[in-house]
């Protein structure tokens, strides 16, 4: 398996187009790593997850094609990863040729606010109707935390984030081959009940990619501050759920309180894990 990061910023991109902080005009002066997108992942080339704002330009940025992309899991509906407007982008009467149904795996509270937002534009007969799959060439399934569920040739396991509730939000294990990644973002720091079913699951991870949204002298609330990122690599490790190579990387980066890329890099090394950026092939 490989990852493609599309996307490694939080909800502003990283510099912020309209932000004159320190990071947001470091960051326009260094370019390369230091510039990320709204966050998203590619798996190998047939699985996306998050229908982020950004990933119509990463795709040809980072010379990732979705072309071939059949499976898709959605982590929430907040829009810094969920942008409606790309179902009817990718459809046939938008002129897309060739473009395979698309599997859309989210939870309940996602598919009720993309129903809502997607109501006005396309589907008044509401997204998840029939009609609505067949002109946007989408199947929808919806799945919840806790659940094993098979998409295509991988294994998908849900987890409950610890983030705004309205939106139920998902993180996922995804494993195929023998090996098994994990992708947790958004989510303050992981609820008990989640430590416990990563045991109770047997998983053993490659590579968990974590919300790294908080810098180093910032605390986190919604999401993870770098500090509780380590504390949560650090007990993985120790709990044996990462392989003994195990990689760790952060995303959801956020530009008032994390460094430009390569100094966070050297706060990542001092502390055991990596900074994921735009366009990384893990
Ligand atoms: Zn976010
Ligand atoms: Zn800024
Ligand atoms: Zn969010």
């Amino acid at each position: 398996m490989n990852v493609t990061f599309l996307g490694t910023s939080a909800a502003n991109a990283y510099p912020e187009a309209f932000c004159q902080c320190k990071n947001c005009e470091q960051a326009r002066e260094l370019g390369g790593a230091s510039l990320r997108k709204r966050s998203a992942a590619l798996i190998n080339s047939d699985l996306l997850i998050d229908l982020g704002p950004d990933i119509m330009t990463a795709s040809f940025l980072h010379s990732r094609p979705l072309t071939h992309v059949r499976y898709y899991l959605q982590t929430h509906a907040h829009s810094d990863h969920l942008d409606p407007s790309h179902f009817l982008s990718r459809s046939p009467e938008y002129g897309v040729i060739g473009a395979p149904r698309l599997h859309f795996f989210a939870s309940h509270g996602t598919l009720e606010q993309l129903a809502n937002r997607l109501e006005a534009d396309c589907a008044p007969d509401g997204f998840l109707s029939p009609q609505a799959g067949e002109r946007l060439n989408v199947t929808v399934h919806q799945v919840e935390a806790m659940q094993i569920f098979t998409v295509g040739p991988y294994r998908v396991t849900a987890f409950p984030a610890n983030h705004d509730p309205l939106v139920d939000p998902l993180l996922y294990a995804i494993e195929a081959n023998g090996h098994s990644i994990f992708y947790g973002t958004d989510t303050a720091v992981l609820l008990e009940e989640t430590w416990q079913a990563l045991h109770e699951y047997g998983l053993h991870f490659d590579l968990v990619i974590l919300d790294h949204t908080y810098g180093p002298d910032e605390t986190g609330s919604d999401h993870l501050s770098a500090y509780q990122f380590i504390e949560h690599v650090t007990r993985m490790r120790q709990e044996g759920l990462m392989k003994n190579a195990g990689r760790a990387f952060a995303t959801h980066i956020s530009h008032p309180g994390n460094p430009v890329h390569p100094e966070l890099v050297e706060f990542a090394v001092q502390h055991g894990y990596e900074v994921a950026y735009d366009g990384l092939v893990v």
